[in-house]
């Protein structure tokens, strides 16, 4: 329920320093930032992250891109939480020999315990986002009233709203009438343009998104079918 969920009155009003450290300094210590910090902002969401396999591919993939996952249930969070700080440590534990690159790995990535559906505006600002995911989200979306899907036409308005111009919100199922009912719903909404599945083919991204999660695999282990339809954000009309 709402009042347990921690959320920022405006997205100027978020403090990141506690999910990268490295890349925020803490506004409550008196200490001037480092050298590149406060410098970049979260870019890529992942909406209902579970137990966090698509950030856990992706962060040493794009190191330089800020990335965080957003899962309303709290032990679950706990668990990509433990698992984040545990990489992090094993990675600066890494002999000094090793390069940089590998040692800082992992500081782009984080989670949060939110309820996407109503604060993510709450935590991103207007066209904040290029990239946004929803991997095999709503399992039993038929039997939930329309408004509790996480994709609804109104949903959507705000989902264009965090995401900017030419980004990419990627959606993967395996349920075939949740594909049609988020396909249906994007395809009609005039912020976002159907992109191709053969344009995306040999895109790294998609295919960590279509394979690296924890739904994913188990559904790759089932062998069953997997539907993905991905829209890019169009430009804003007064543009
Ligand atoms: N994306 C992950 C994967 O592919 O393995 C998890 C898929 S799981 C079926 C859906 C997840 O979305 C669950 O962990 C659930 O707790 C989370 N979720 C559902 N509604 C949410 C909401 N409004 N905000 C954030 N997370 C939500």
């Amino acid at each position: 329920v709402d009042h347990e969920l921690d959320y920022p009155k405006s997205p100027a009003e978020m403090d990141w320093s506690f999910y990268y450290p490295k890349y925020f300094s803490n506004p409550d210590q008196q200490v001037e930032p480092l050298e590149g910090q406060n410098v970049k902002k979260v870019e890529w969401a992942d909406v209902g992250c579970g137990f966090g396999g698509l950030l856990m591919a992706l962060a040493p993939m794009f190191p330089d891109t800020l990335m965080l996952g957003m899962e309303i249930r709290m032990s679950v969070t706990k668990y990509v939480t433990d698992r984040i700080a545990a990489t992090r440590q094993h990675q600066s534990l890494l002999p000094s020999e090793s390069t940089e690159r590998v040692k800082g790995q992992y500081e782009n990535v984080s989670v949060i315990r939110a309820n996407a559906m109503k604060h993510i505006a709450n935590f991103f600002e207007k066209g904040q986002l290029s990239k946004i995911f929803f991997l095999f989200p709503d399992p039993h979306f038929k039997n939930r009233k329309q408004k509790a899907r996480i994709i609804t036409p109104g949903l959507l308005a705000e989902y264009a709203y965090v995401l900017q111009p030419g980004g990419i919100l990627y959606t993967v199922t395996d349920v075939k009438d949740l594909h049609e009912w988020m396909a249906l719903h994007l395809n009609n909404h005039p912020l976002f343009i159907p992109i191709p599945n053969s344009e995306l083919e040999n895109d790294p991204i998609l295919e960590a998104a279509r394979t690296s999660t924890e739904e994913g695999q188990k559904v790759e282990r089932n062998k069953g079918d997997k539907w993905v339809a991905c829209f890019r954000r169009a430009p804003n009309p007064e543009d």
